[in-house]
């Protein structure tokens, strides 16, 4: 599979260039499944979501790369290449229902929200530290965006949204996996911040889940 090559369980079998074009492909495929539905009355809440969504995968893209080039382990560089294609994903969702793209024009590490400026530089900051910081904030950032991306699913019932948000959940969960294997080969303290103990564990400890 590709992603056990992504997740560094499958040897290097598959060229970056290979990876690019499985994402290209995998977003491709999910813009043609929203394209099936109809978009017209978003709610508030949906619309928020969508658009927090989209800063929060850049913000995990972003803080991967900035990782990458100070650690140079390969979890950070396969995994940006995921929450590129999970941009996407979302950047299709606001291109169905006619949302302006709230990452539009931005640099890599370049937020308009204050807030979210200030956890994407936190999170830098901490993570160069040390590698074992750098694995910490990848926990962390993974268990942010399952915790987020779990909270959007219960406020819209749209199967484009809720897809899009499965199928990046999917992808988080074996990211957290990635960095818990790191946890233990490093053997790092981490506790769960935003989702419950017992629930990281669980996730931690089950297999990887491939795309259909
Ligand atoms: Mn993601
Ligand atoms: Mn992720």
């Amino acid at each position: 599979m590709f992603e056990d090559a992504i997740m560094g369980h499958g040897g290097n079998r598959f060229s970056p260039e290979a990876f690019t074009a499985h994402r290209a492909a995998h977003v491709g495929q999910m813009r043609a499944q929203i394209a099936l539905f109809e978009p017209s009355g978003l709610t508030d809440a949906e619309r928020e979501d969508l658009l927090l969504m989209r800063e929060e995968e850049k913000i995990a893209r972003d803080v991967y790369v900035s990782l990458y080039k100070r650690w140079g382990v390969r979890p950070f560089a396969n995994i940006s290449g995921s929450e590129q294609a999970h941009m996407d994903m979302i950047l299709a969702l606001l291109e169905h229902y006619d949302l302006p793209d709230p990452a539009h024009d931005l640099k890599p590490g370049e937020f308009h929200d204050p807030s979210l400026q200030k956890l994407h530089d936190d999170l830098v900051e901490k993570g160069l530290r040390s590698l074992e910081d750098s694995i910490k904030v990848g926990l962390l950032v993974e268990e942010l965006d399952i915790a987020d991306l779990q909270k959007a699913q219960t406020r819209t019932v749209r199967p484009e949204n809720r897809a899009v948000y499965a199928e990046l959940e999917r992808g988080s969960r074996n990211h957290l996996r990635a960095f818990h294997r790191w946890k233990l080969r490093l053997g790092i303290d981490y506790r769960a911040v935003h989702l419950p103990q017992a629930e990281l564990e669980r996730i931690a400890a089950s297999a990887h889940e491939s795309c259909s």
